[in-house]
């Protein structure tokens, strides 16, 4: 099966998300589907004169904006995709880390900077993704964990997409595909036409040493690479419209 997560530029622009919504409904094999967010919470933060709070360059999710961010990624961001998706006939469900137990995440502790409402993935409920799956439901999930005593957490959600890829992956052969605005990761981000095939650790060091992968990048290839090295088959970032393309955008692989 298929673990794909679509960026946050993707949920932005209306056009490519029903383009992505067409190539999913085109697909034969069964696949989970992890979203972004967006600006869009940023945004309603501002119309509802929430101040944005920032350490480092980084946004905390204080207790307003946790707010704010459930209910627009677990709400309106989720709900949208999934009516579209339906709309297609694609039997989707949309789900948050609490529904059905399916993220677990620890807050993350920071050690001088109290980051909030953030929390890393601690477990994937395996039963609950193959209790869907079997009934021929397709899981779209939102990128909002739970800590297991009644408190809502901001999860990443490509870190949530590798999670499930790698607990799935211990059962199934697993493809994870990471959907984002390029045609895969660029040796020249200005040009479309330079995406780099097969990504090694070496290589990856080599292009984030010389500024060449950078900004949201680099987690996003911090979880590629973990997710090969925990058993996931097959890690790709490609471009929506190539979708269907068995072998487009960037591979990640481990050294020979
Ligand atoms: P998402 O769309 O999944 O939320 P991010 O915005 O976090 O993803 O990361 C994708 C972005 O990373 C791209 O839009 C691009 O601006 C940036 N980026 C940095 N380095 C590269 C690279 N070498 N190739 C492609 N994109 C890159």
């Amino acid at each position: 099966c298929k673990v794909i997560k679509i960026g946050g530029a993707l949920i932005e622009d209306g056009e490519l998300q029903n383009r992505l919504c067409r190539k999913f409904a085109s697909m034969s094999s069964p696949f989970v589907i992890v979203h972004g967010g967006g600006t869009f919470a940023g945004q309603l933060s501002e119309r509802l004169g929430i101040p944005r709070k920032m350490i480092d360059g980084r946004r905390v999710t204080d207790r307003e904006t946790l707010e704010v961010t459930v209910m627009v990624y677990s709400g309106w961001i989720n709900k949208t995709l999934v009516a579209r998706l339906q709309a297609l006939g694609v039997n989707a469900c949309g789900l948050s880390g609490c529904d059905l137990n399916l993220v677990q995440a620890d807050r993350r502790e920071g050690r001088d900077i109290d980051w909030g409402y953030v929390g890393d993935v601690r477990q994937v409920n395996m039963g609950a993704l193959e209790l869907l799956l079997q009934a021929g439901v397709i899981p779209v999930v939102a990128p909002i964990t739970h800590d297991g005593k009644g408190v809502l957490l901001n999860s990443n959600a490509d870190g949530i997409a590798a999670a499930v890829a790698e607990t799935l992956g211990r059962c199934y052969d697993v493809e994870l595909i990471y959907c984002f605005d390029k045609k895969g990761v660029l040796a020249d981000v200005g040009n479309e036409d330079s995406v780099i095939s097969c990504l090694t650790p070496s290589l990856y060091e080599e292009y984030k040493g010389n500024g060449v992968i950078h900004s949201g990048m680099i987690p996003k290839l911090d979880n590629a690479f973990k997710s090969v090295h925990n058993g996931v088959r097959v890690v790709r970032l490609i471009h929506p419209d190539d979708l269907d393309q068995p072998n487009a955008g960037t591979r990640i692989i481990l050294e020979k």
